[in-house]
Formats: structure tokens, C-alpha cells, sequence
């Protein structure tokens, strides 16, 4: 199904990353695995995915850098041929009350999971347009629409990723390049094994499936948008949450 096509997916070591960049595998892909730090796990991912029978690439790349991200795009375009798919997935959280919440927490949040959407995008869109063809697809929030005390930075910051999913998919259309976005709900990664069993069970009565996410259960969508059978979709935000925002 994506027999061929070559993959960029950011912060792929681990979560859901991970489950995309061996998703995409699966189906065929080659994937390009970047990393913030930890190169032994996103050599076993490289090595998941060679198993699954693609080629495999780890980048270890800061996604908000700009001259770092321009030479990863660089390197994967050489080794591949070519970049068919990319996955904005890297994100980080510095939850605090907003009375609390310093100034480096903000900025942080804003540049890894907004700034890195902005320069990742635009470097690998030089290259799909010289393709004339292209799917992005970004990692979002439902609470980037709903709101979330505590993640005033984190929402900002997902809420941006949306409207910039919007107009990049707006912007580009004309040149083949598709821009979707995924909204996860309540994911079971080391992001959220921060919070306690209580806080999880809290959560369980506002989620309609009554049931928390899997990283399978957002690579099962981001592989349908990347997929062929996603031609005709653009600028849209996928919830996967179970039911919670509507
Ligand atoms: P995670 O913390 O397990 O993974 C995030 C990955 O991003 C890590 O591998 C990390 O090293 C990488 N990363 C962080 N900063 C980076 C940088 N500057 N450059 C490159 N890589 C960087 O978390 P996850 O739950 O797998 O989250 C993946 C994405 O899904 C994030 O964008 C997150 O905001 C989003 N999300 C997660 C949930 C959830 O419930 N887990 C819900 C909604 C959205």
C-alpha cells in the first residue's frame, strides 16, 4: 500500500512515533526515524522497521533547529531519492498553572511543538514540490480544541498546529501536497504515565469508549491519511479520543 514511499517521522523512538514509523513499515515505507537524544532506542526502532522489510534511517535532529532540521531533510532525501511523507509527531509538555508557569516553560513547549511543525514542514516542502506530490500529516491534541487547565503552553501550541495545518493544506493544494492533522485524546505513552493510576481512572468517565488510546490506535489513522485512500482529504484534524471532544 505504500510499497515505495519514503517517510520522515519525528521523535520516532519511542510512543506514538514509534507505532506511526512502524506502521508506515509495515505498509511498505521506508522511514527516516528522527531523534532529540536517545540513539540506542531509535536504532531499535531502525531495526523494527528493517525487520518489517524497509530501509531504515535514524537522524538525530532538534526539530525547532532550522539548520539542523534543513541538513536531516538533506540526508534523507539523499539516502531515499526522495520524501514522499512526513510526520510532524514530536512533542514535549511543561504543565504548570498559568500564575506558575515561568516563561521557559512556555517558550519550550511553543518551539518543539509549534516552531518544529513550522520548520519541518517548510523544509521537506521545498522537496515535495519539486515532487509535485506530498502528505504531512501533524500531530496535534483534542485539547488544542477543547482546552486543558494547566497546558495553557501545550494547547497554545496544539491549537497553532491546527490552524497551521489549515493553511499550509490551503497553501499548498495546488502543488499536490496534502496537510491533515490527528488529535489524540488520552494516548497510553510515557508522556501520560507521568499521571498517576488515580488521575487515569479520573479520566475513564469523560471518555464516551471508556477505554484510553493506544500509539496502534493513532498509526491506524495516520497511515488511512497518508494512504491513497486519503486523496481527496485536506486541512482536516482527525480526532482518535474515543469519543471525549465532539
Ligand atoms: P513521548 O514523550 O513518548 O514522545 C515524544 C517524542 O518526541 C520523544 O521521542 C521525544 O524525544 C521527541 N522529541 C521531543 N522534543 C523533540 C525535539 N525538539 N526534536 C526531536 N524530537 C523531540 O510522547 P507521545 O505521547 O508519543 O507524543 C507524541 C505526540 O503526540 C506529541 O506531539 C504529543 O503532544 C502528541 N499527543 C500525545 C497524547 C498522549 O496522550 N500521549 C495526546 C495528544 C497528543
Amino acid at each position: 500500500m505504500l510499497n515505495g514511499k519514503n517517510a520522515l517521522v519525528t521523535g520516532a523512538s519511542r510512543g506514538i512515533g514509534r507505532a506511526i514509523a512502524l506502521e508506515l513499515a509495515g505498509k511498505g515505507a521506508n522511514v527516516a526515524i528522527n531523534y532529540a537524544g536517545n540513539e540506542a532506542k531509535a536504532q531499535e526502532v531502525a531495526q523494527e522497521v528493517e525487520n518489517l522489510g524497509g530501509r531504515a534511517l535514524t537522524i538525530q535532529a532538534d526539530v525547532a533547529d532550522e539548520s539542523e532540521v534543513k541538513e536531516m531533510v538533506k540526508q534523507v532525501t539523499k539516502e531515499f531519492g526522495s520524501l514522499d511523507i512526513l510526520i510532524n509527531n514530536a512533542g514535549i509538555t511543561r504543565d504548570n498553572l498559568l500564575m506558575r508557569m515561568k516563561e521557559d516553560e512556555f517558550d519550550q513547549v511553543i518551539n518543539t511543538n509549534l516552531k518544529g511543525v513550522f520548520v519541518c514542514t517548510k523544509a521537506v516542502t521545498r522537496q515535495m514540490m519539486k515532487q509535485k506530490a506530498g502528505k504531512i500529516v501533524n500531530v496535534a491534541s483534542i485539547v488544542g480544541v477543547s482546552g486543558n487547565p494547566g497546558q495553557a503552553n501545550y494547547v497554545a501550541a496544539k491549537a497553532g498546529v491546527i490552524g497551521f495545518t489549515k493553511s499550509t493544506a490551503k497553501e499548498l493544494a495546488s502543488r499536490n501536497i496534502l496537510v491533515n492533522a490527528v488529535a489524540p485524546g488520552f494516548i497510553t505513552t510515557d508522556m501520560t504515565d507521568k499521571l498517576s493510576e488515580d488521575q487515569k481512572e479520573e479520566m475513564l468517565p469523560m471518555i464516551p469508549l471508556r477505554r484510553l488510546g493506544t500509539p496502534q490506535n493513532v498509526a491506524d489513522v495516520v497511515r488511512f491519511l497518508v494512504s491513497d485512500d486519503a486523496e481527496y482529504i485536506t486541512g482536516q484534524t482527525i480526532h482518535i479520543d474515543g469519543g471525549m471532544v465532539m
